[in-house]
């Protein structure tokens, strides 16, 4: 061990309490202290805070961090305080003599932390004048860019903190980042040069499984029945369904409570530490339960309905098993649910992405390869070994020779240039005549109309496995036009064989049926 080493091992345990780093953490902290950029995507409970909060300790001056959530700022700074690390907070909940008086304590070198909040960025010029900023941490960096899946405006201001301090090193910390979002995030704190620092986003200990919404309610009964005394948490897409459910779920004798954001904030923090201390051990949540909350023993998380994107559905099914032990993960998808929230996406502002991203998780939701290697290719990890702890996995489905398929599939995007999404090139393929064939005079293309005796929902889905196999890619910042890759090559000119399997029925799950 180097000197730097002992002393970091020295700062673990003597402020936090650990013996020993987990993955990356001492890679990080150690090219923070070389005064080197980073950027840091670790699932959530990976231990990003002590990347920047161990660094702070040792540096000369103050470290900056950046971070969005008011509510959780308080807890933070009390628990650095507790461990005999000075910090203070700033935002805009708290009165001019406040703010001034923590100023004050900075300028006598008295705190080492500082949270800030981004719509208090203002404080950032009487800061420098201050004191030596010795270290910027941007937590929740993927609320920068418009690519991720909680966009907040304040902080596109945060692009000016690398011009104003040039010299100073800045980390960008965030649980959930496709790539798209990864490069957006490092381009716009214009810290394009950091060190990359993904830890692994495989949870080795949760299962994955998808099953068609029919009867959900008989079914999570029937599934907590044979859970007794486990923890465990519903997400639900409304108010409504949370309060149903859990009305269900009492009536059926369980422990159970609902959990939204238009309940009071005392009664949500009785259910919060109800549900901690296993009184409550069953909540059906809208997504706003689970945020800051620290509880290892949740053994299931179930998805009543189909999640907005990955991100979310990650972070959430993330809240199970944080102490290393199984847990189960159950997501009901149902064709009505993925109408509501397109819907929704049209209604957002930012409509393009959030289709997209709805888009994924479909793909995910309707995967006939395994589960978990899709997710974590979603972020940027490569994994071709199987998990056996997913449904897909554990149930494979039966596979035909779909090569004559995939090479239509295949040749689709390639007349249609590579510029086309999923559902033209299917309509294209089955010779429809709509708008979006018409206009473009697509009728008149080689291959147009070869796949007319597949039908549309069929066709769909054999295209998203070729997707998922990996055979085909969809450019996300291309209108999710579907691009022909090396493997794509091998089925059209060398004779690759693909396998593919019959469709699972979602639709029976609904009355609904899509509209196309
Ligand atoms: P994140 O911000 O990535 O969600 P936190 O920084 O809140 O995660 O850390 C999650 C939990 O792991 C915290 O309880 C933290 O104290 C703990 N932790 C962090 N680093 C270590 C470590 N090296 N050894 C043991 N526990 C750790
Ligand atoms: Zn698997």
């Amino acid at each position: 061990m180097t000197n730097q080493d002992i002393l970091l091992h020295k700062t673990l345990k003597d402020y936090f309490g650990y013996e020993q780093f987990r993955p990356l953490q001492k890679e990080i902290i150690t090219s923070i202290l070389n005064g080197e950029d980073n950027l840091v995507i670790m699932p959530t409970g990976g231990g990003k805070s002590i990347c920047y909060q161990l660094p702070a300790i040792l540096m000369e001056g103050l470290t900056l961090v950046i971070s969005p959530l008011i509510a959780l700022m308080k807890d933070q700074v009390d628990a650095l305080n507790a461990n005999g690390i000075p910090a203070a907070f700033v935002n805009s909940s708290q009165t001019d003599i406040e703010n001034s008086s923590i100023i004050e304590r900075v300028k006598s070198k008295e705190i080492k932390l500082l949270y800030l909040a981004p719509e208090s960025l203002a404080f950032f010029e009487q800061l420098s004048q201050v004191c030596e900023i010795s270290l910027i941490a941007v937590d929740e960096a993927h609320c920068i860019s418009s690519w991720g899946h909680d966009f907040r405006p304040a902080y596109t201001q945060l692009s000016f903190l690398k011009k104003r301090l040039p010299n100073t090193p800045l980390v960008a910390l965030t649980a959930t980042a496709d790539k798209a979002t990864r490069e957006d995030i490092a381009n716009q704190l214009d810290i394009s040069n950091a060190k990359r620092n993904i830890s692994s986003f495989n949870r080795a200990n949760l299962s994955l499984e998808v099953r068609p919404a029919q009867d959900r309610v008989t079914q999570i009964i029937d599934f907590v029945k044979s859970r007794p005394n486990e923890s465990g948490i519903v997400y639900c897409l409304s108010r409504k369904q949370t309060e149903q459910l859990a009305d269900r779920l009492k009536k059926s004798g369980f422990k159970a409570a609902a959990y939204h954001a238009g309940l009071p904030s005392d009664i949500r923090s009785k259910i919060q530490e109800n549900f901690i201390h296993d009184t409550t051990p069953i909540i059906c949540a809208t997504i706003a339960f689970g945020m800051g909350i620290d509880k290892s023993n949740v053994r299931w998380i179930i998805h009543y309905n189909l999640p907005k994107n990955i991100e979310g559905y990650y972070q959430e099914i993330g809240r199970a098993g944080r102490d290393g032990l199984d847990s189960e993960t159950i997501l009901f998808h149902s064709y009505a649910d993925v109408i509501q929230l397109r819907k929704f996406a049209e209604g957002s502002g930012n409509e393009e992405v959030q289709l997209a991203k709805l888009e994924r998780m479909l793909q995910y939701a309707e995967a006939t390869s395994c589960r978990r290697n899709i997710l974590l290719s979603y972020f940027g990890e490569t994994a071709t070994e199987k998990c056996g702890n997913c449904d897909v996995c554990n149930h494979p489905p039966t596979f035909f020779d779909g090569t004559v398929i995939a090479q239509k599939a295949l040749s689709g995007i390639y007349r249609l240039q590579e510029k086309e999404p999923l559902n033209v090139v299917v309509d294209f393929l089955r010779g429809s005549q709509n708008a979006a064939i018409l206009d473009k005079n697509y009728h008149l293309l080689k291959t147009y109309g070869v796949a007319k005796d597949i039908s549309w929902k069929d066709l769909q889905q054999y295209m998203v496995q070729l997707t998922n196999q990996g055979f085909c890619e969809i450019a996300f910042h291309e209108n999710n036009a579907l691009k022909l890759n090396e493997l794509s090559k091998e089925v059209l000119f060398n004779g690759m064989k693909v396998s593919l399997t019959r469709p699972v029925e979602f639709i029976k799950a609904d009355e609904k049926t899509p509209q196309k």
